[in-house]
């Protein structure tokens, strides 16, 4: 399957393809509202020159960049803000409470990034991430909005559960959120007859799985008919898949649970989830060859395991025994 670097996705919001890892991996998407753009999502710094092509395509100017909108500050998200803020004049950047110190400062995330992926691999995908003026940041608080262009409103919900400082962002002319990883991963490779098929991510350091049901419970409240997704695309039937994540988050729960007193506490963990989604996917009618499956879903299921382990010991006093 090809995935196009940009799609248009109607109500003036595009799809752009970061070009993290693979094609289809992780989004970033651009908003256009009469003479004004926002970015919500920068994929890593290797991002922005395909998030400017597209700008330049829809016949917008760097200037005309109001608004540079991550969701939260794992750097599949917002490792691009920094050289974007700084290529775009005129953007402010807005950022979850707790996001905002590190985008001014990002010494600090990079650092534990580089504790999770390695000094390589952080050089290879990531590359540097130059630090944010903070007077161009605007904190933004639940239920607090914003609007650009032709008076396009985007309002901001609190959504701990994957991360703490994640907000999810709402759009009222597509009523639709921009998820972050708040609604899962769904990978477009694993489509089939069945429509999409979703999954937890469970990734270090602030997995909180009875904050993450409430965040879900809040959005749906809004009776979204679309989400989009960074990791990937746009999704409808919102409330069935979102009955699945919730089936899959506590799925992870229980694994990691019942894996905890074992000696190789990480290979059980990750070999379950494997013979897990192999056997979901299979069930969801998936005919990909189960090498590619494994490949597809290899570092997904890595940090999900690495997520669970920090949970785990987080939890350790009330799950012992
Ligand atoms: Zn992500």
């Amino acid at each position: 399957m090809t995935l196009p670097p940009t799609q248009d996705l109607g109500h003036g919001i595009t799809l752009i393809d970061s070009g993290m890892h693979r094609p289809g991996l992780a989004a970033c998407y651009m908003m256009v509202s009469g003479e004004e753009a926002a970015f919500i999502e920068t994929g890593t710094t290797h991002s922005v020159p395909g998030m400017l092509k597209a700008l330049a395509a829809a016949g917008l100017t760097t200037e005309q960049v109001r608004y540079v909108i991550p969701t939260h500050v794992h750097l599949d998200h917002a490792g691009g803000v920094g050289l974007l803020m700084r290529e775009c004049p005129n953007a402010e950047l807005a950022i979850h409470p707790r996001g905002a110190a590190h985008m001014i400062d990002p010494a600090k995330l990079y650092a534990g990034a580089t504790a999770v992926y390695g000094e390589a691999t952080m050089q290879r995908v990531y590359g540097e991430i130059p630090p944010v003026d903070k007077d161009r940041v605007v904190v933004r608080e639940d239920g607090s909005s914003l609007s650009f262009g032709d008076g396009r409103n985007l309002m901001f919900l609190d959504t701990p559960g994957h991360a703490r400082h994640h907000f999810c962002v709402y759009d009222e002319t597509s009523n639709g959120f921009f998820t972050g990883d708040t609604f899962g991963l769904s990978y477009r490779e694993f489509d089939t007859d069945n429509g999409p098929f979703i999954m937890a991510t469970t990734t270090p350091v602030q997995f909180d799985p009875e904050a993450w049901m409430n965040s879900l419970d809040r959005m749906l409240g809004y009776e979204p008919a679309v989400m989009y997704l960074t990791h990937y695309g746009k999704v409808e039937d919102v409330p069935a898949l979102a009955a699945r994540l919730k089936k899959d988050i506590q799925y992870h729960v229980s694994v990691a649970r019942e894996c905890h007193a074992n000696d190789a506490r990480h290979a059980c963990i990750r070999e379950r989830l494997m013979a897990h989604y192999l056997e979901l996917l299979s069930l969801h009618g998936c005919r990909l060859p189960q090498e590619q499956i494994r490949k597809l879903l290899e570092m997904d299921i890595e940090l999900n395991t690495q997520g669970l382990e920090v949970w785990l010991d987080r939890q350790q006093p009330t799950i012992t025994g």
